[in-house]
């Protein structure tokens, strides 16, 4: 569903990805990890087309949405994107924070934008919040409505972003929980996390990503119990 071929990105001269190839199967969960710096942050946003990239191609579901032909807007809908720290809007109530791109970008109607936006709530479990602010709910409560927004636009993929890190603590399981959910009813989904206990669980795959490179991927058993390059061992005797 997802392939990106010798993917290159650099600021300022400065190589940040030096060359991703990655396959992504339809309802596949792929856990990214690695060091502060490694890249993953900006290969995500290469993927939704937050950021051009230099060289290499992104393909989703055949099409190749590095052609500048491709209308960005119509790919960043496919895509869904969840950031560490929620990006809602503050003057709007829930509700209108879900409904807002289904009608503005997709001319979807108010009623099915509406119906749309309370099922996602009662996914969610925040029916109880559709009239309140931003500012009223906890930073688990806003990344689930982080989710549901995202969900609004019917993304074939969801990409998050640390999640969980801008949260306290005893906040990080309601939304692991949500993203858990998401992965069973077979959402294909690229998480970047340190929750290594969602990556083991929840994650088909799990990628170490290093100085703008995979290093490695495999399934989360073998990954965690046999790491093949000393780069990840490295990483991993610090993490777990
Ligand atoms: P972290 O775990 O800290 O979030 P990361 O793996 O997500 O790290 P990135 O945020 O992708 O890493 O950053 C990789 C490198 O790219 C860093 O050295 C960063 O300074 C650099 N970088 C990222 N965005 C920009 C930008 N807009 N301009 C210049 N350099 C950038
Ligand atoms: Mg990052």
């Amino acid at each position: 569903m997802i392939k990106v071929t010798d993917l290159k990105k650099a600021f300022d001269g400065n190589v940040i990805l030096k060359g991703i190839n990655l396959d992504i199967n339809a309802q596949e969960v792929v856990v990214l990890i690695g060091p502060s710096g490694a890249g993953k942050s900006t290969f995500l946003r290469c993927l939704n087309q937050l950021e051009t990239i230099n060289s290499g191609h992104i393909f989703i579901n055949g099409e190749d949405i590095t052609n500048p032909k491709v209308d960005i807007n119509k790919i960043r809908q496919k895509l869904g994107m969840v950031f560490q720290d929620f990006n809602l809007f503050p003057h709007m109530t829930v509700l209108e924070n879900i409904m807002i791109s289904p009608m503005k970008v997709k001319h979807e109607s108010h009623k099915t934008a509406y119906e749309t936006a309370i099922q996602l709530l009662n996914k969610v479990g925040l029916l109880n919040k559709a009239t309140a602010y931003p500012d009223d709910l906890s930073g688990g409560q806003k990344q689930r409505i982080a989710i549901a927004r995202a969900l609004a636009m019917k993304p074939s993929v969801m990409l998050f972003d640390e999640p969980t890190s801008a949260l306290d603590p005893e906040m990080v399981g309601e939304v692991l929980a949500v993203m858990q959910n998401l992965a069973r009813e077979g959402m294909t989904m690229i998480v970047v996390t340190h929750e290594m206990g969602f990556a083991r669980e929840v994650g088909n795959r799990i990628i170490f990503m290093d100085r703008g490179y995979i290093v490695e991927e495999n399934s989360p058993q073998n990954l965690f119990s046999h790491p093949q390059k000393e780069r990840t061992k490295a990483f991993l005797s610090k993490i777990l």
